[in-house]
């Protein structure tokens, strides 16, 4: 099917050395060559060899010294032919190329609209697909190495061979539906349930590896919380002042949290400073703590921080209130100093938590800190094992999981092959979901929204 030709710029914004428009759709090589004056023309250069010249504007006036290149179809990114621009970098000249290749009757891309059509083109699939923006976004060795996995395809081969075995299983069980005259039944009860046990737990093995890769894509979100002056802000010092050179800062969804990133044995440890709950003293700072609170209640684990040098008061008890039920590690502070809590005060109050006893002054068990968050993430899989996978692949899998147990459910208590075909039916659909087999525009509208235009 041959689409229209879109055009964007690929790299990234602002100053460079280059900067790369790229154009995608059957006749982008003759459309880039009606602005490029060049010693050779575009079509008579064989693809994927540079040509120099000039790109020039509709009254033939030179925007930039240019190379141009193009590549012929399946062989490209998007597996259309698809023609590049490379001028100079610089946020002008490259919007001024971008806007001659536009005027010449190309359309402007949407975000990841040329991922889309790598998929549409079948030369990768939903899941490939997904984690090119795994690396893009990669803070860490680790998880660029995740996301390249599943870029080669590791994660969606193991997606497809239970897709198979849950194929195959399924012909069976509707074959014994379809012809229930047959003395012999295709499949027997027992055999039915081991093999649906097999796949359960080949989920199970992909769910902790897409759980890790998940984990080192998205990062934890953490929250300090703690009654004034026990020592948050010197806390989170004491984690940035350590990684300083890691250390980024993304604003929040609003000016008033702020978001630290620092990256512990590959994952993003994103501490949300919430340092703005106190009491408001005004409407616009009544917003703001407003904002940090839900920033707390978002948050996928809660440091609560604890004035070690001093014994609990009625305020650390309503925290821990309200703190129960939910992930949070207790950092008994300030350890440089005599210690009136001890971990028994705690347990009175919160049963299992995990107490970590720290000095944000002195640092030390702070490297423990980290690794206690990590480790409360992590799980059981080990983090050189993840496959970049998002939120919405890991959710298909988890239902996959739980229909898996209702089709077992259905053969182990004889609830008939009606409710196991109609389990693994329901399998089958989210393992498609993430394979993007017979994806509709609405997924795909999701899936891709989150990408950057020229991507
Ligand atoms: P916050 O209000 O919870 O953010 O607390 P701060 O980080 O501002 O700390 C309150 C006071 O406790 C400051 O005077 C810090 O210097 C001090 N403090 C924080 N952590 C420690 C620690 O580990 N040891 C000691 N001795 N003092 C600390």
């Amino acid at each position: 099917m041959d689409r229209d030709i879109i055009a964007a710029i690929s790299t990234a914004w602002g100053e460079a050395g280059i900067g790369v428009v790229k154009v995608s759709g059957k006749g982008s090589r003759n459309l880039v060559n009606g602005i490029f004056r060049g010693a050779r023309s575009l079509l008579q250069t064989p693809p994927r060899h540079m040509s120099y010249g000039r790109l020039v504007d509709g009254f033939g006036e030179a925007i930039d010294e240019v190379l141009v290149v193009w590549f012929m179809p399946p062989k490209s990114y998007t597996g259309e032919e698809v023609t590049e621009i490379h001028c100079h970098g610089g946020s002008l000249v490259a919007k001024r190329c971008l806007e001659e290749v536009l005027s010449a009757g190309a359309r402007m891309a949407d975000p990841g609209e040329f991922t889309r059509r790598a998929f549409l083109n079948g030369r990768i699939d939903l899941a490939q697909a997904e984690s090119v923006i795994g690396i893009i976004r990669a803070r860490s060795a680790e998880a660029l190495k995740a996301a390249t996995r599943s870029l080669s395809g590791e994660f969606s081969n193991r997606v497809k061979e239970i897709y198979e075995k849950i194929m195959n299983l399924s012909v069976l069980v509707e074959a014994d539906l379809d012809f229930p005259e047959e003395d012999i039944p295709f499949l027997d009860n027992s055999e039915a349930v081991e093999r649906l046990q097999q796949i359960g737990a080949d989920l199970s093995k992909l769910i902790v590896r897409a759980r890790t890769g998940n984990l080192l894509r998205e990062g934890i979100r953490i929250a300090l919380v703690g009654r004034p002056n026990v020592g948050k802000s010197s806390l989170l010092n004491a984690f940035l002042s350590e990684a300083r050179a890691i250390v980024t800062s993304i604003p929040g969804t609003t000016r008033d949290v702020i978001e630290e990133v620092l990256t512990h044995r590959g994952v993003p440890l994103r501490l949300v400073d919430t340092a703005g709950i106190r009491r408001p003293s005004d409407e616009a700072e009544a917003i703001g703590v407003e904002r940090a609170r839900a920033a707390l209640l978002e948050a996928d684990v809660r440091i609560w921080v604890i004035d070690g040098n001093e014994p609990l008061r009625g305020e650390d008890r309503e925290i821990a209130s309200h703190l129960a039920g939910k992930p949070h590690i207790v950092a008994v502070n300030k350890a440089d100093l005599p210690l009136e809590v001890s971990s028994d005060d705690i347990h009175d109050l919160l049963p299992g938590s995990t107490v970590r006893i720290i000095s944000a002054e002195t640092g030390s068990g702070v490297e423990d800190l980290k690794d206690d968050m990590v480790r409360l993430f992590a799980g059981g899989g080990t983090l050189d094992e993840g496959l970049n996978t998002t939120a919405r692949q890991l959710e298909e899998l988890r239902l996959a999981g739980q229909a898996i147990g209702h089709a077992l459910e259905a053969f182990a208590g004889a609830l008939g092959e009606d409710a196991a075909a109609a389990g693994l039916s329901d399998a089958r659909k989210c393992l498609e979901r993430i394979l993007g087999i017979s994806a509709d525009d609405s997924l795909l509208d999701a899936v891709f929204a989150s990408f950057c235009i020229g991507k």
